[in-house]
C-alpha cells in the first residue's frame, strides 16, 4: 500500500483500524514532498519537526480513544490563510516576513478537528491570477505536464493534491481560483456558496466575492471537509446560520437532476475541451439526469463586471499594506497587483464611479437575475471551467487580456454567490480538464451528488501523474 495515494476517507479507515499511524502517513508525505517538490514548486513553506510531533500527538490521542473528524490527517493550506506562528506570505514580497498572531477560522476548524498542517502552498500573489505564474516562490508546474500551468490562483494546492503530497489543500475562490486548478490538475475544486465558509483570517482579495474551500482528489473528501469547515462564524458577519449538512453522507442518495446547459457558455470553446465536457454530459444523461438547453442573456457582461467590481475591492483591501502594520511598504507590490489597484482606484474615483463601479453594480444584478431565472427551470448548471486546456508557462502571462480570458466561465458564480465545483473528466491531448457544475445557493449537496456520478463512471482519481525527482 502506498501511503501517499490514500484519500482522507481511506486514511481515516486505516488509522481507525490501527493499520497505519499518523506518524507513518505524515513521514511518507514529507518524504515525497522532499523528493519531488523542488521540481514542482507547490509549497512555499514545508513544516518538518513540528509536524512529526503533532502526528505523534495525534497517534497518542487516538490510542486514548479521542475522537475527532480529521485526527492525524495532514493538510496543506494556501499561503493566504493566516496560520498562527507559521509564515504567511500570500506569495507577495509585501508579506515576505509576516508571521500571523492568530489562525484563520478555516485553519482553526481543521486544527480543532485534529488535522496537521504540513505546509503552506504557493499561489498567484494575493489570489490575482489564473495560472499560478504570479508568484515570487517559483512557478508551479503541472504535475501531469511539466512546463504547463497548474491553473490558479490556488496553484500550489492543486499541484500538491494532484502530486499526492497531501489529500487536501485549501484554497480561496474569488473568480474561479479553486475550480481552475481543480480543472487543470485533475482534482476536485470546490467553491461553496458565499457565506457558507468563514473568510475570517483569509487575506481578503474581493470581500464581496471571496469564497473559501479546498481541493481534494475525490468528491467524498471534498464533501467531508466542507461539513467540517462550513458554518456560522461570529468573526465573519457574512457567514450564514443555515444548517451545515453532512454532505458526504448523501452522495449515494438517488437524485435525478435537471441540468441546464447555457448556450452562451459553449460559444468559442477549444474543441477538445468542448468534446470532453459533452462526453461528461452524456454520462450524466445515461445516469438518469436530463439536459436542458438554457440561455443566460447577460453572460457577456460577466467578465467586465467582475474586472471592475473585484479590482475596486482589491484597491480598497490592499490599501492596508502601507508598511505600518505588515513587513514592507507598497513599493513591494508587483505588476499584477499594481494593475488591479490602478483599475480599481480609477473605477471608484470621483467622476468615474458612476460610469464604472456603479454601472458594474447594476449589471451584476442582471447576472444574478439570469441565474435566478435559470434555477426556476433547472436544478444545476453545467459547463466547462476554462475555455481552453492547460497552456504552457508564459503563453498567456505576457498579455494580461489573454490571461483574463481564462476566467470567463468561472466569475459569474462569484458575482452571484452561487456554489460551484470542478469535477475531473477526460483529458484533452493528455492534459487535465474539468466539468463545472453550479447550484442554487446552499445546495452544495447537489454538486456533490451529481459530481459523484461523473467520478464513479470516469474514476479520474486513478490517473496518477508521473513526477520527476
Ligand atoms: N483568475 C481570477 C482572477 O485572476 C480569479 C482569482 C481568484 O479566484 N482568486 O481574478
Amino acid at each position: 500500500m502506498q501511503l501517499h495515494e490514500l484519500t482522507i476517507r481511506e486514511s481515516l479507515t486505516l488509522l481507525g483500524q490501527k493499520k497505519i499511524s499518523s506518524v507513518e502517513l505524515t513521514e511518507a508525505l514529507l518524504n515525497r514532498i522532499r523528493t519531488y517538490d523542488k521540481n514542482l514548486h507547490s509549497f512555499i513553506t514545508i513544516r518538518d519537526e513540528e509536524v512529526r510531533k503533532e502526528a505523534a500527538s495525534a497517534d497518542n490521542q487516538r490510542k486514548k480513544k479521542v475522537s475527532k473528524p480529521m485526527l492525524g490527517i495532514p493538510v496543506a493550506l494556501k499561503d493566504n490563510f493566516l496560520t498562527k506562528g507559521i509564515r504567511t506570505t500570500s506569495a507577495s514580497p509585501v508579506l515576505d516576513d509576516y508571521v500571523p498572531q492568530y489562525d484563520s477560522t478555516y485553519a482553526k476548524k481543521l486544527k480543532d478537528a485534529g488535522a496537521i498542517i504540513i505546509g503552506k502552498t504557493n499561489l498567484d500573489a494575493w489570489g490575482h491570477g489564473s495560472s499560478g505564474e504570479h508568484t515570487v516562490h517559483g512557478v508551479p508546474h503541472n504535475p501531469y505536464a511539466r512546463g504547463y500551468v497548474t491553473g490558479g490562483s490556488s496553484s500550489g494546492s492543486g499541484a500538491a493534491v494532484a502530486a499526492r503530497f497531501c489529500a487536501v489543500g485549501s484554497g480561496s475562490d474569488t473568480g474561479g481560483s479553486n475550480r481552475q486548478p481543480g480543472s487543470y490538475c485533475n482534482v476536485v475544486g470546490l467553491k461553496p456558496t458565499y457565506g457558507r465558509v468563514s473568510r475570517y483570517g483569509v487575506i481578503a482579495m474581493a470581500s464581496s466575492t471571496d469564497s473559501i474551500a479546498h481541493l481534494t482528489r475525490t468528491i467524498w473528501d471534498s464533501a467531508y471537509v466542507l461539513s467540517i469547515v462550513a458554518g456560522h462564524d461570529p468573526l465573519d458577519a457574512t457567514t450564514s446560520t443555515q444548517k451545515v449538512n453532512s454532505y458526504h453522507e448523501t452522495l449515494m442518495n438517488n437524485y435525478q437532476a435537471k441540468i441546464g446547459i447555457p448556450k452562451q457558455y459553449f460559444e468559442g470553446l477549444n474543441q477538445g475541451v468542448e468534446k470532453s465536457v459533452r462526453k461528461a454530459l452524456e454520462i450524466l444523461e445515461k445516469k438518469g439526469h436530463s439536459l436542458i438547453e438554457i440561455s443566460l442573456p447577460n453572460a457577456k457582461y460577466a467578465y467586465p463586471v467582475y474586472c471592475i467590481t473585484v479590482s475596486s475591492e482589491i484597491s480598497s483591501n490592499l490599501a492596508r499594506y502601507d508598511g505600518i502594520r505588515y513587513g514592507f511598504d507598497r513599493s513591494k507590490f508587483q505588476d499584477e497587483a499594481r494593475r488591479r489597484i490602478m483599475i480599481g482606484t480609477h473605477s471608484l474615483s470621483t467622476g468615474y464611479a458612476d460610469k464604472y463601479y456603479k454601472q458594474a453594480a447594476k449589471a451584476r444584478t442582471l447576472l444574478i437575475r439570469d441565474y435566478q431565472k435559470a434555477f426556476m427551470k433547472v436544478d444545476l448548471i453545467a459547463c466547462p471551467v476554462y475555455p481552453f486546456p492547460p497552456f504552457k508557462h508564459q503563453d498567456r502571462d505576457l498579455d494580461p487580456l489573454q490571461m483574463y480570458l481564462s476566467d470567463v466561465l468561472t466569475v459569474t458564480a462569484n458575482l452571484t454567490g452561487n456554489p460551484g465545483i470542478s469535477v475531473p473528466i477526460e483529458f484533452v491531448n493528455d492534459l487535465p480538464n474539468g466539468l463545472q457544475l453550479i447550484a442554487p445557493h446552499f445546495e452544495e449537496s447537489r454538486l456533490f451528488r451529481v459530481g459523484f456520478d461523473v467520478e464513479e463512471e470516469l474514476q479520474m482519481y486513478k490517473k496518477k501523474p508521473r513526477l520527476i525527482a
